[in-house]
């Protein structure tokens, strides 16, 4: 519960309460807590307004006042500053951590988060229709620093998505007449990428949309195929306003169908079907139209709105009238980018080149990027040294929905964030402090839950990648991986070759260094051996993801239960010679005995403990097995001594998890 809100209840000043609860040592009033536990709030009611304690409700929901500053958001709804911040900037608002925001924002940047907040009680602000939310989202998007009204229609930006092997590399292959499917480790695309076409319709229509010299321009996003790159193919949907399914006429929708079908309705990102494949004898496109339909998308010809077009992208037959579709769809949707503003692109891929350095390809999305412009993505400052296209020609600047590879951001940059122009260096480096000064305060905090962490068995790993795209994809698929039994902890991540610094810090965290797609030079392998510190490298992650795998494992604790076999009484006891050597008859009462097994004795619920088997004798004769009801003679080695009605029982031993 919120204080503010129960002071309004009760009818008292903050400060009051704040006071009150410090006096008394009661939990969550000192500090700048903004929340309380509902506990908490009993307890001070009792204290301050006995007489209002009916009125209390227990009430876990968050509460948001009218404004609310970033951080104090951050701090109610228990996320990292950092994290509210590049919320906001992903959502095209640029906010310090003492900035206010108003409900509506606020309660926008929580819904991202996946939090629900609620307006505090006695606030005249009323809960918000989805209508308004899609109006709100349009506006927070372009609330900037450097707010203009003036946009420009934009080149579509696409995506090719679909179920590994349905033919999303040969359809981008065949439209952009190159081959890159050759040399790909695991026969998987490892790397999202992206390139511009300009395509002319055969049949010379016109539309309204920006043009070339060879024709309309159509950007495509290439997203990696394998389920392991769920995260990227999620950020590709949001930053692509369509989607091309690639569905296999042969195989029909499979599970990586459905999850693009999913995520093309949350974002609400308008998809065309391509049913691939029509080439082959066993394509059987009617069938495959009727599967996919079942999750939601009717055929056009069917009265829906989603096209189905039959396609064979190795021939490429009808290929041309998927880039009909787009330019159609993008004429109806008057794709718009805004310009006479601050600059921005977002990162779609970003790695370290040993000769060129940090190479980032992002989407331009707001205004233009410009050679020579100064740059600030995160925490790091820059100055584009040099721009190119995805296929290497020289650019002096790029517009809104162009992709691009830009030299001269000096860090790898994770996916998805924004690259924002500036026009001068201090104002650059002031947003830049602003991000850091919020990362430091994110890291106290989750340093201080770290060590809260009760968790006893704990994984350390360091992540070094290629690109930032493989990272990001390892690190959302490790923290997918149940970990009940034990916990990873990503201590760094990073987008390199291991380095002795990495070394060093593995050798000091305890961690294991896994090494996706990058080099371990032979120094370092040489260091890593000396120093016995584990790495695993690999280029298919999911040998990776099953190293992990196997670790939390390795760390399950296996118990030993007792599984039953039989049950006996003992109806008499005998003297025997030797000391620990217990002579007994009884009778199997349920299951059987058996030589080999476990005994113990129980006496009542009392467990006497295990009893070593030296003879089980059935009518004077050696046995091995004993059944319900039958009699036996026993002797025994145990330390308690069994009396009559004591009960023997014969059981396993079972080890489980
Ligand atoms: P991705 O994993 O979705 O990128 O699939 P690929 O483009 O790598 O294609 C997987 C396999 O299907 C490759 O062997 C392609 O040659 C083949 N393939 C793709 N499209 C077609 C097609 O239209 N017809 C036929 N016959 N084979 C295709």
């Amino acid at each position: 519960m919120n204080i503010s809100t129960l002071a309004k209840l009760l009818g008292v000043s903050i400060n009051e309460l704040r006071d009150t609860g410090t006096k008394n040592n009661i939990y969550g009033f000192y500090g700048r807590n903004t929340r309380i536990p509902y506990k908490s709030a009993e307890m001070i009611t009792k204290l301050v307004r006995p007489d209002k304690l009916a009125k209390l409700k227990n009430d876990d929901r968050i509460y948001l006042p009218a404004q609310v500053s970033v951080s104090e958001l951050a701090e109610t709804i228990a996320v990292p500053v950092s994290q509210v911040i590049r919320t906001l900037m992903l959502n095209g608002v640029i906010a310090t951590m003492n900035e206010k925001l108003d409900y509506d924002t606020a309660s926008l940047i929580a819904g991202e988060l996946r939090i629900e907040v609620f307006p505090e009680d006695g606030e005249d602000f009323e809960a918000i229709s989805s209508n308004e939310v899609e109006q709100l989202i349009k506006m927070v998007e372009y609330k900037d620093t450097n707010v203009s009204k003036n946009y420009v229609l934009r080149p579509p930006v696409v995506t090719v998505m679909g179920h590994v092997d349905h033919g999303k590399t040969t359809l981008l292959d065949t439209i952009r007449s190159t081959n890159i499917v050759a040399g790909e480790a695991g026969a998987i695309t490892q790397h999202i990428s992206s390139y511009q076409i300009e395509y002319k319709p055969e049949d010379n229509k016109e539309y309204n949309l920006p043009k070339g010299d060879k024709g309309y321009k159509v950007t495509f996003i290439d997203t990696p195929g394998h389920a392991a790159f769920t995260a990227m193919r999620a950020r590709g949907s949001q930053l692509a306003d369509m989607i091309i399914l690639m569905v296999s006429a042969v195989e029909g929708p499979k599970p990586q169908t459905i999850e693009v079908i999913e995520r093309a309705k949350i974002t609400k990102t308008p998809v065309i079907v391509a049913l691939n494949k029509v080439d082959l004898p066993d394509a059987d496109i009617e069938k495959v139209k009727t599967a996919v339909s079942a999750y939601g998308l009717v055929p056009e010809d069917w009265g829906g709105d989603t096209p189905f077009i039959p396609i064979s992208a190795k021939t490429g037959q009808n290929v041309n009238q998927i880039l009909d579709t787009i330019l159609t769809y993008a004429e109806i949707y008057e794709l718009k980018g805004e310009i006479d503003c601050q600059g921005q692109a977002v990162v779609i891929e970003s790695h370290l080149d040993k000769q060129l350095g940090v190479v980032t390809t992002a989407l331009v999305v707001k205004d233009k990027i410009k050679v020579g412009d100064i740059v600030r993505s995160g925490m790091s400052v820059g100055k584009i040294r040099k721009l190119t296209t995805t296929d290497n020609q020289i650019l002096k600047e790029a517009g809104v929905g162009m992709p691009v590879v830009i030299l001269g951001i000096s860090e790898a940059v994770p996916i998805g964030d924004p690259i924002i122009c500036y026009t001068s260096v201090k104002q650059a480096n002031n947003d830049a402090n602003i991000e850091k000064l919020a990362k430091q305060a994110s890291k106290k905090s989750s340093n201080i839950a770290k060590s809260a962490a009760t968790s006893e068995n704990t994984i350390n790993i360091i992540i070094k990648a290629d690109v930032a795209g493989s990272l990001e994809a390892i690190k959302e698929s490790i923290l997918k991986i149940p970990q009940d039994h034990a916990k990873v902890i990503i201590k760094r991540e990073e987008v390199g070759a291991v380095n002795d610094g990495d070394i060093e810090y593995a050798q000091t965290t305890d961690s294991t260094i896994l090494v996706f797609h990058t080099d371990v030079p032979s120094k370092q392998e040489q260091l890593l051996k000396n120093r016995k510190i584990n790495y695993v490298q690999s280029d298919i992650i999911y040998e990776l993801l099953e190293w992990v795998e196997e670790q939390i494992l390795a760390n399950i604790k296996h118990e030993i239960k007792e599984v039953e076999i039989g049950k006996a009484e003992i109806l008499a006891t005998f003297k025997s010679e030797k000391a620990h050597i217990q002579i007994f008859g009884g009778k199997c009462i349920s299951g059987k005995l058996e030589v080999g097994k476990e005994f113990k004795a129980m006496r009542g619920t009392q467990d006497l403990g295990k009893l070593e088997l030296i003879q089980m004798q059935k009518s004077k004769i050696e046995a091995k097995e004993v059944y319900d009801p039958q009699e036996f003679g026993m002797s025994i080695k145990g330390k308690n001594k069994v009396q009559v009605g004591d009960i023997l029982v014969c059981f396993d031993e079972i080890m489980v998890k």
